[in-house]
């Protein structure tokens, strides 16, 4: 049995289609069967010619018949290309035998062009030459022997140059068509392999994705995950147990850096980076097991598109849980030590003092005993200190604010640090009005000028001058504290109000300090809903400045501690 289609398939698919190289024989020659067919009929009805068995145009008509057989009974894909020709050469001959019939003069030399605009097609220019011979020497000259008549010589020609005409100008067209197609076609396959290398690099852009320890996240500019790798995966599984929705900003069991407060929508990571936002390590916890849940820092970049318009986000999820649990450790270790320490501080810095008061001693002993006070009093303050950093990481710092004076505040602090001024011989100078009443915590505000002044003597050489102002600025009240010591480094002013951060002048000239001061200054003072700044030069000095929101001194200020109580407008 055989099957046309199934056989054509693999050798000679291209000849199905009328434009192709190679068209189909068998197409073709039912054509023109069809088309000879027509012709015939038509003459038969305008009564031109009969079917007459017995003449040459019979030969023709079998001729063609012929030509029908043998283009359906060839295996065309298994015979050489030039043979094919044979078949429009034969069309030709038996069109030739037709033409011998009244006088030549019938519809059949029109016909010869069909066969030789099939040889020009398929074989190009040196088609169309075989096209005009065959014509000439198969179809025209033929009826010009046979007939032997002189009019018919005009004819001959004209059958000839219009089918090599014919012939010659498809040919060319078919050229023309030919290099088009195969330049579209060097063109299709280097998009295909263009489009290959850039599957193959995604496919190695996903592999390293998914090899890394990061979870990454690509959102599109509607906020939907456009994708995410193998590690965000498992932190989308403990983040949303019940499934995601593929849309930034779904609450899930997403907590605050405490691991306590639920993230709002607002706050989600996902939401603000879908909202153009770009952030660096943002601390969340993923999870509701303390067993199985994970701490991550997230960072996000925007992508913009060559407009300069937002096109997505990327998000990088670090895992830090091993990270936070260190620092947890550390918080507890630091906050337990530092309460044992208090204890016994606390006795040794009361029994001092017992001790100073009496008047049996000898002033080497008393002068012994100021030095265990100083000693103890730094110790409490540096226990204090670390107390509290343990403690910041729990939440935000607790502050009771009630009206105060805050002139008195900063006279005490300056008061307190006169000894050390003058031990160094800096001179300490204070400008406050006499009363400014405000809404703080008092004794978290003494901490504040204690610490900035103490640094302000500490990082300024010896000789030097600091100055300490208070003043109303519309609707703040502005501290500042100037001093012309070392000076810090641009390069480390970024990063001075983290905790455990010393400049690189406080490290190179070794003056004492741990870098707690500024950071708690800073939390205390953005609990109180203000700003700190500082402005330096090294080598020339700095100025800290505090500004805090004034209500215009509507409050009563509160009592202060009796050791707070100078009133003076200037120390120093
Ligand atoms: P500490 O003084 O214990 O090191 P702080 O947190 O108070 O810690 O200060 C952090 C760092 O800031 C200091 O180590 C020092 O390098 C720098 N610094 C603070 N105040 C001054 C100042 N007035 N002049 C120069 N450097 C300062």
């Amino acid at each position: 049995m055989r099957d046309v289609g199934r056989r054509r398939e693999p050798a000679v698919a291209g000849r199905t289609s009328l434009l192709a190289d190679d068209p189909d024989p068998q197409l073709l020659q039912t054509w023109f069967l069809a088309v000879v067919a027509l012709a015939f009929g038509l003459a038969r009805v305008s009564g031109t010619t009969g079917i007459d068995l017995r003449t040459w145009p019979t030969v023709g008509a079998a001729l063609t018949l012929v030509g029908c057989v043998v283009s359906v009974a060839v295996p065309w894909e298994r015979v050489p290309r030039v043979l094919v020709a044979l078949l429009p050469l034969l069309d030709i001959a038996a069109l030739g035998f037709a033409r011998l019939d009244s006088a030549g003069s019938g519809a059949a030399g029109i016909l010869v062009v069909m066969p030789a605009l099939w040889l020009g097609w398929m074989y190009g220019r040196p088609g169309a030459l075989v096209a005009t011979l065959g014509v000439f020497v198969l179809a025209a000259l033929p009826a010009l022997l046979y007939f032997g008549n002189r009019e018919l010589l005009a004819r001959t020609v004209l059958i000839t140059v219009v089918s090599g005409a014919a012939a010659l100008v498809l040919a060319a067209s078919m050229e023309k068509v030919r290099a088009g197609t195969r330049i579209a076609e060097k063109r299709g396959a280097e998009l295909a392999e263009a489009l290959r290398m850039i599957e193959l690099q995604r496919r190695f852009a996903d592999a390293i994705l998914d090899t890394v320890d990061v979870g990454l996240v690509l959102l599109d500019r509607n906020g939907t995950y456009r994708s995410v790798n193998k590690r965000h995966e498992d932190f989308l599984r403990l983040a949303f147990p019940h499934g995601h929705t593929s849309r930034a900003g779904q609450l899930g069991l997403i907590f605050e850096a405490d691991g306590r407060t639920v993230f709002n929508r607002e706050g989600l990571p996902t939401h603000r980076a879908a909202q153009g936002e770009e952030f660096d390590d943002l601390r969340i916890w993923v999870g509701s097991d303390p067993l199985t849940m994970r701490a991550l820092s997230v960072s996000a970049r925007s992508v913009l598109d060559d407009r300069g318009a937002f096109a997505g986000a990327a998000l990088a999820y670090t895992d830090v849980t091993e990270f936070m649990r260190v620092l947890q450790v550390k918080d507890e270790f630091i906050a337990s030590v530092s309460h044992e320490l208090r204890t016994p501080l606390t006795s040794i810095v009361g029994y001092a003092q017992l001790l100073r008061e009496r008047d049996d001693l000898n002033p080497e002993v008393v002068a012994q005993l100021e030095v265990i006070s100083r000693s103890s009093a730094r110790l409490q303050r540096l226990v204090a200190d670390l107390l509290h950093t343990a403690e910041s990481d729990e939440g935000p710092m607790h502050v009771t604010r009630v009206p105060s004076d805050l002139s008195d505040i900063v006279r005490a602090g300056v008061q307190c640090a006169l000894p050390m001024a003058e031990a160094v011989g800096t001179t300490l100078e204070l400008d406050v009005p006499d009363s400014l009443s405000v809404l703080v915590d008092p004794q978290r505000m003494a901490q504040v000028v204690d610490n900035l002044v103490t640094n302000a003597l500490k990082y300024t050489p010896p000789g030097g001058r600091v100055v300490v102002s208070l003043e109303v600025d519309g609707d703040r009240v502005e501290l500042a504290v100037a001093d012309n010591g070392v000076g810090i480094d641009v390069a480390d002013r970024e990063r001075l109000f983290s905790r455990f951060f010393r400049a690189r002048q406080a490290e190179e000239q070794s003056i004492q300090g741990v870098g707690l001061g500024l950071s708690i200054t800073k939390s205390i003072v953005e609990s109180h809903g203000g700003r700190i700044e500082v402005e330096s030069e090294v080598g020339r000095g700095s100025v800290f400045r505090i500004r805090l929101p004034y209500d215009g001194g509507a409050a009563t200020p509160a009592r202060l501690p009796a050791d707070a109580g100078v009133h003076s407008s200037s120390a120093g």
